[in-house]
């Protein structure tokens, strides 16, 4: 479903070139669930980014179930994403002038569904939070936002899911009840997973794990 090949990231800053990935090359196929661990600094999110669609590769291709993001417009990507990605981000990204009910309406309403409050209502029940729907996100607790970004990455029903440290703020508790959620949705519904994770019990739990150190994947780390 994801097809990573020779991918290079540099980024430019001022007139230093940095180069974050160096030639990354690896597969990920339908349903499986995989961990990308690595130190500090080493590009994880910069991968994962890439991998879903919200930057461009400098050189190499990234082709997500069938599409070569490369050679779509911003557009062409925004479309991709909306149909077959869920994105759950460290710091939630939730949008603020927004209640949870209504950030968990935007993708369905993108897909324009008819049913999309109803939807939106069921999700947030799903994830415990039925009674919150109209909080605004500062009125909620960082445990119960990771929550409806998770409804909301659900409302997609993606094919795949990325998740950048989706614990990484929480509680143990709290973390585990989200854990549960996302690994859930990758047995029943067969939706692929792809995290990054500081975790090591976390990233045990996947099927496979690719280390990344410096920008390149770390041979021998790949199970
Ligand atoms: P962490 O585990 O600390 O979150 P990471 O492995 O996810 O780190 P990235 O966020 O991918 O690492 O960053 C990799 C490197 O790229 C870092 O050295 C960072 O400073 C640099 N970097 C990230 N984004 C940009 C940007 N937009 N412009 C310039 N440099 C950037």
């Amino acid at each position: 479903i994801l097809s990573v090949e020779n991918v290079t990231k540099t980024y430019q800053s001022g007139s230093r070139k940095l180069t974050v990935l160096d030639n990354v090359h690896f597969s990920i196929d339908e349903g499986e669930s995989v961990a990308i661990v690595g130190p500090s600094g080493s590009g994880k999110t910069t991968l994962l980014g890439l991998c879903a669609g919200l930057d461009y590769a400098t050189s190499g291709s990234v082709i997500l179930n069938g599409h070569a993001l490369e050679k779509l417009s911003e557009d062409q990507r925004a479309a991709v994403r909306n149909k077959e990605v869920g994105f759950i981000f460290q710091n939630f990204q939730l949008l603020p002038t927004l209640t949870a009910l209504e950030n968990v309406m935007v993708p369905l309403e993108l897909k324009k569904r008819k049913d999309a409050k109803t939807k939106a209502q069921e999700l947030l029940k799903m994830v415990g939070l039925a009674d919150r729907s109209t909080h605004y996100p500062t009125q909620l607790s960082g445990g119960e936002q990771q929550r409806v970004s998770i409804a909301r990455a659900f409302a997609n029903e993606p094919k795949i899911l990325f998740a950048d440290e989706p614990t990484g703020n929480l509680d143990t508790e709290t973390g585990t009840i989200i854990e549960d959620m996302i690994f859930d949705l990758n047995k029943q519904n067969g939706t692929t997973l792809v995290l990054v994770t500081h975790d090591p019990e976390l990233a045990k739990k996947t099927n496979k794990i690719i280390q990344i150190k410096g920008g390149i994947i770390q041979e021998g780390q790949y199970v």
